[in-house]
């Protein structure tokens, strides 16, 4: 499949920032994903107590979500405002420290402990930091990362992963002659050939 128009396209940080500041987040989903209710007994694999990884998190409802059925939720995101509307949308006391390994980012947590949100640009995170997940979700993520970041991204991912980790991604399917993206275009063949 041709992804030929979207090959080269990149977003900067700085447009992201922008997109939250003009409130430019179409792609927030106040009721949250039905993909997620769909397929969580696949995400859970009867597991209870799971650490479940947000990468490129936004203020995704979902977090709470999990939180809420006794999992711990670890997101990672570059604006600070859509991590302050993540709390103050759920009226949920947080507390804020710095991250020693990484200069200039912050780590957002749940006065309760079980929500971590790094404010932060997920290439900056390694397992060191934020250890391994039995869990991701990752809606809004790969489609965003720009298209010549998503091999350094997924093998990044990996890293972040336990041995029986499940992994649910979302993707989207359309021309991307036809529109320029994010979300942008991931054919099914690139992911199995990110992933393995
Ligand atoms: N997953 C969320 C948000 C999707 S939009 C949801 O489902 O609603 C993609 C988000 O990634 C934006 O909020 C943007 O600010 C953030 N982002 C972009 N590049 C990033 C990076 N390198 N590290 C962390 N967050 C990033």
């Amino acid at each position: 499949t041709d992804i030929g128009s979207q090959k080269d396209r990149v977003m900067s940080e700085e447009e992201w920032l922008q997109k939250w500041e003009m409130g430019n987040i179409g792609f927030h989903k106040e009721q949250g994903h039905p993909l997620l209710q769909k397929y969580l007994d696949v995400l859970l694999n009867g597991r209870s107590g799971l650490r479940i990884f947000f990468p490129l998190c936004g203020k995704a409802v979902e977090m709470k979500w999990l939180a809420d059925m006794g999992h711990s939720v670890v997101g990672v995101e570059i604006s600070e405002q859509a991590l302050k509307d993540f709390f103050a949308e759920h009226s949920l006391p947080y507390c804020e420290e710095p991250v020693p390994e990484i200069s200039g980012a912050k780590k957002m947590q749940s006065t309760s402990g079980n929500i971590s949100l790094y404010c932060c640009s997920i290439y900056d995170l390694s397992s060191s930091i934020v250890g391994k997940f039995d869990g991701v979700w990752d809606r809004g993520a790969l489609v965003a990362v720009n298209p010549c970041d998503r091999q350094r991204y997924v093998s990044l991912m990996t890293t972040l992963m336990e041995k029986n980790a499940s992994y649910l991604l979302v993707t989207v399917s359309y021309d991307p002659n036809k529109h320029k993206g994010p979300p942008f275009y991931v054919p099914e063949s690139e992911i199995k050939s990110l992933f393995g």
